[in-house]
């Protein structure tokens, strides 16, 4: 027997898409799919955007890369709007989201280091958080299962119960250096973290001296209806990680600092070959053109309460297979009372794209550019599944 040629580490699906459209996936037997997964939130613009196609084939036609050992004009124009449209000061960019977990870790402990206190390193983190792969990630997310078997886990990370003030207030110390939370947790099954409670971490850090970390990756660049989920607790951090949306399905991402915050990213202290790449800044560029445009997060508001009180018509239609409905914006969670992967392989089966979570939830994650038609299929779509599954029960 013969080991697979691709490391074996995820349980793909067996279907390859050719092409898109939109919010449309096109397999290898032509069959059509409406994309609700979105590349996990990714494709925020949908597939073979006109305008990001543009973009990416006229970079693609000048320079692919430099090195950052030069100015990136992209960089500076895509920095630049960036912080215009938030609480930053200054951009690191990079090729993941996980990097830009990385070096938003990085950035708090050398603030501390700056201020002359390098003891300070440690991050409280939260249950149930996803932050991507990297041996500090997994020590931050702090996942049995994705720590497992990869030695000892990352020092200075300590985790507590989601939404527990009490456990939060024991876990920080005179050691602590930052707290690192998603306003939404992504993976962790679309569990949005309440406005009050991300309004308490800003006032403990500003009271103890810690920095604040948003994990906005899967969150970010309109999923909510807001540029950014913080957006609508009315509060800022001090360091933010992007990804995922800001690319458009091209690998880019973020790390968003104040320029307190920053002060200990010297020169020398961090470096990317790859990351702020030509190619991908005219792509970020070009989804912020989209994105920032006059209407667009409106769209993505008036669309996501659409498809909110829609899809909720099926927790009462179909109570023995959906139990709630989660989220904000165009960044939806059904939690499940059948397994959620068995009911995403018979939603595949009916023509429809979802991506699972923790805690039993089907992940509704749409490209932003969705119509109410567009909902409206998809509502036919959960519905056939549903039914799929009561009439199994029934025979
Ligand atoms: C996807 C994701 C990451 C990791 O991003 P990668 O690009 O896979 O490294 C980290 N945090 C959150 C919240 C995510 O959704």
């Amino acid at each position: 027997m013969s080991f697979p040629h691709l490391l074996p580490t995820y349980a793909r699906a067996d279907v390859a898409f050719v092409r898109g459209e939109g919010a449309y996936l096109f397999d290898e037997e032509r069959r059509k799919y409406l994309d609700f997964g979105a590349g996990v939130a990714v494709n925020a613009l949908g597939h073979a955007h006109p305008h990001l196609v543009e973009a990416l084939t006229e970079q693609a036609g000048k320079l692919w890369h430099t090195s950052n050992l030069y100015r990136v004009p992209g960089q500076e124009k895509l920095a630049r709007r960036l912080i215009e449209a938030t609480f930053a000061d200054t951009v690191f960019f990079t090729n993941s989201g996980v990097e830009a977990i990385e070096a938003s870790i990085k950035t708090a402990r050398r603030y501390h280091f700056a201020n002359g206190a390098p003891e300070r390193f440690r991050i409280v983190t939260f249950e149930g958080a996803f932050h991507g792969r990297t041996l500090a990630a997994i020590a931050a997310g702090g996942q049995k299962k994705y720590l497992e078997g990869f030695g000892p886990k990352v020092e200075g990370f300590d985790q507590v119960p989601f939404g527990d003030a009490r456990a939060l207030a024991e876990a920080i110390t005179d050691a602590t250096a930052a707290l690192l939370i998603e306003p939404i947790q992504g993976e962790g099954g679309l569990r949005p973290v309440p406005p009050e409670f991300l309004r308490h971490l800003r006032r403990l850090c500003d009271e103890r001296g810690m920095l604040l970390i948003f994990d906005e990756i899967q969150t970010g660049i309109g999923r909510t209806g807001k540029l950014f989920a913080h957006e609508w607790a009315g509060v800022t951090p001090d360091i933010m990680a992007i990804a995922k949306g800001i690319g458009g399905g091209f690998p880019v991402g973020a790390c968003l600092a104040t320029a307190e915050a920053a002060k200990g990213m010297t020169t020398g202290t961090h470096g990317t070959t790859f990351g702020g790449n030509p190619l991908a800044m005219a792509v970020g560029n070009a989804v912020l053109d989209v994105v920032l445009a006059p209407g667009f997060l409106e769209h993505v508001q008036r669309v996501g309460n659409y498809a909110r009180q829609q899809f909720s018509s099926l927790i009462a239609e179909y109570p023995a297979v959906f139990e709630d409905l989660r989220g904000e914006g165009l960044m939806l969670g059904l939690k499940m009372r059948v397994p959620n992967t068995e009911f995403i392989d018979a939603l595949r089966m009916h023509g429809m794209l979802a991506i699972g979570a923790g805690d039993n939830v089907v992940r509704l994650l749409p490209p932003l550019i969705i119509e109410e038609v567009q909902v409206r299929e998809a509502l036919e779509r959960l519905s056939a599944t549903a039914q799929g599954f009561v009439s199994k029960a029934q025979m």
